[in-house]
């Protein structure tokens, strides 16, 4: 390497100043969001292999910004992660899920669980059992049909804490999921102890069926770990008919993805409830 002179330090070291400064911005900008009503969430429909019925929507949270338009939660939920902002974030979701699936029961429209995102700060630095049961009770939305996914990565890094929660989750009656499979490097002899639902198996491996044997050969082996566990399985991010129909064959449960839909705003999706519901 070129022998580097003190200026050079100096451009890293503002160039590190400047993305802190910038995440504090989208930290402020997001917090200011969260108190205009600036998020709101989409839902993307969760359907069961073997009869197409709808079972099910995963609550996925969107910024809707005047200025920027639509900003991705991959590029704000890990600035919430970082700050303190995840708390009051976290709930927000919590809170708009079960209100929107209280009044989803309410109308008469067909029963479904709504799966709502949880990040690992959320699971261990706040209160997260104790604000379900609280959310559960002010909305009167049933515990039975909300469920919670978790990463698989978030419980691989700390399960012993990890397991406190959830056992607690458990015992509200809330469904848990584990989200990401088969990236977290999680142990299965943690696995085995965590009172799961829901096994999803991460889009990534789903990506390139049929074209990647091993990809086949990775969703396959989840499909029967998670069925030998007791768990149902479901698969994200399937695309075509060929990945469907291969995942058919292995007998996952459940499956979200383009094919069916995208995640559709609050008012859509009503509307394919009542769709649903005329049969
Ligand atoms: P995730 O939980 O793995 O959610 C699945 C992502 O895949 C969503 O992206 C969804 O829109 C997208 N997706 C669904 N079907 C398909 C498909 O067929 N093909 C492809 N290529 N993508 C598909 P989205 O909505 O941008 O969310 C990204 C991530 O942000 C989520 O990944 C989740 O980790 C996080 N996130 C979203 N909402 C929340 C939330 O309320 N709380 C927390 N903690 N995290 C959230
Ligand atoms: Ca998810
Ligand atoms: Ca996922
Ligand atoms: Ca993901």
């Amino acid at each position: 390497a070129k022998a580097r002179g003190s200026g050079t330090w100096c451009f890293f070291s503002e160039g590190m100043t400047q993305a802190a400064r910038e995440r504090l911005a989208l930290e402020a900008r997001l917090r200011r969001a969260l108190d205009l009503g600036h998020l709101c969430l989409y839902y993307q429909p969760q359907l069961e292999l073997a009869t197409g019925r709808l079972i099910g929507a995963e609550a996925l949270l969107r910024w809707l910004d005047p200025d920027e338009g639509l900003i991705s939660p991959a590029r704000f939920i890990p600035v919430a992660e970082s700050s303190s902002l995840i708390g009051p974030l976290g709930l927000w979701v919590l809170q708009e899920a079960c209100r929107q699936g209280q009044q989803w029961r309410s109308a008469g429209l067909p029963a479904l669980t709504i799966a709502v995102n949880v990040s690992l700060h959320q699971l261990l630095l706040t209160d997260l059992a104790g604000a379900t049961q609280q959310v559960l009770a002010q909305t009167g939305y049933p515990a039975q049909q909300l469920e919670l996914e978790i990463t698989e990565s978030a419980l691989a890094e700390h399960p012993e804490e990890g397991l406190q929660v959830l056992n607690r989750l458990r015992e509200l009656g809330v469904h848990l999921a584990i989200d990401d499979f088969g990236t977290g490097y999680s142990s299965l002899a943690h696995l085995k102890r965590f009172p799961l639902d829901l096994l999803k198996i991460d889009q990534s491996f789903i990506r390139d069926i049929p074209h990647s044997a091993d990809d086949m050969a990775i969703s396959s082996s989840v499909i029967a770990l998670g069925h030998a566990m007791g768990l149902k399985v479901l698969a994200e991010g399937v695309e075509n008919r060929e990945q469907l129909e291969f995942l058919r064959q292995k007998g996952c449960d459940f499956f979200q993805g383009y094919f069916c839909s995208r995640p559709l705003p609050a008012q859509d999706f009503t509307r394919l409830l009542e769709k649903v519901g005329k049969g």
